[in-house]
């Protein structure tokens, strides 16, 4: 029996059918995922779809072995604010305990800037404070921002669990998130042949210290790049960065899945 995966960051809110989705992952041996809002309202779907694929795949008895949600307003999204999300967050766990399980994707992006830099800044911030509060992991996004996402984080205060997530930096980056405990999750960019200092960061990575994502619907890795993604595909990721690791395929599946359920405490 192979060994199964963890897509430790999806997005399921655009799909038509997020359950057929779902289900797809499972026959093809990834079977959990932490499904992952942008903003406030796509939150909301993200923990309603959780909380109906829990209930069909039980239903239906599919060889789901967990989902969650993360609650977060992506920087592109920061000029509305985070909304209501600090009751939502307290709401909802409150009542549907397991199904939140990180705050994000929120962070960082001046490359695009689609948001002013100060209002990306304080909607982190305020983001970082609730992943606090609530005791949750915190999911990062940062694009050419990373001398301002560190500053931030170690103003703020270092959530336990906090994770960059689509890892693209190289070897100095990935030394700055290690020396503050930070973890990261590397995407199809791995699988590109000419992402040369990711590569290098990939090699480099802790055991225990990493994870592994598609970032669906976007970034398909080869040999699917440039169409649409599914969870399903998280496999070629693991391939790709196993064989940059040289590493046996199972076992870095074995691995990163224990470590993704030891990080977002759950089962
Ligand atoms: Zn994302």
């Amino acid at each position: 029996m192979s060994s199964t995966w963890f897509d430790t960051h999806c997005h399921l809110h655009d799909e038509p059918s997020p359950y057929e989705v779902v289900k797809d992952a499972c026959d093809n041996g990834v079977t959990r995922m932490v499904v992952v809002g942008t903003d406030f309202s796509s939150s909301l779907q993200v923990c309603e779809i959780v909380s109906n694929i829990k209930a069909s795949a039980q239903k239906d008895r599919i060889n789901l072995d967990g989902i969650w949600a993360a609650v977060g307003v992506h920087p592109h999204e920061a000029k509305g604010g985070i909304g209501d999300l600090s009751n939502f967050v307290r709401k909802t766990t409150a009542d549907k305990p397991g199904v939140i399980v990180a705050v994000g994707e929120c962070g960082l992006d001046y490359y695009y800037e689609h948001s002013p830099k100060k209002a990306q800044k304080d909607v982190f911030s305020s983001q970082i404070k609730l992943a606090q509060e609530f005791d949750l992991a915190l999911v990062i996004h940062t694009r050419d921002a990373w001398e301002d996402t560190f500053l931030t984080l170690d103003h703020e205060g270092i959530p336990e669990k906090t994770v960059i997530h689509c890892f693209t930096g190289g070897v100095d980056e990935l030394k700055e998130c290690e020396k503050r405990g930070i973890y990261v999750s590397f995407s199809g960019i791995a699988s590109f042949p000419k992402a040369s200092e990711l590569h290098e960061a990939v090699k480099t990575a802790k055991d225990r210290k990493f994870f592994i994502e598609t970032d669906s619907p976007y970034l398909a890795p080869v040999p699917y790049r440039g169409k649409p993604n599914y969870p399903r595909y998280v496999a070629s990721v693991g391939l790709a960065v196993a064989s940059l690791r040289g590493v046996n395929e199972d076992d870095l599946a074995f691995a990163t899945t224990k470590a993704a359920i030891d990080f977002f405490d759950v089962n």
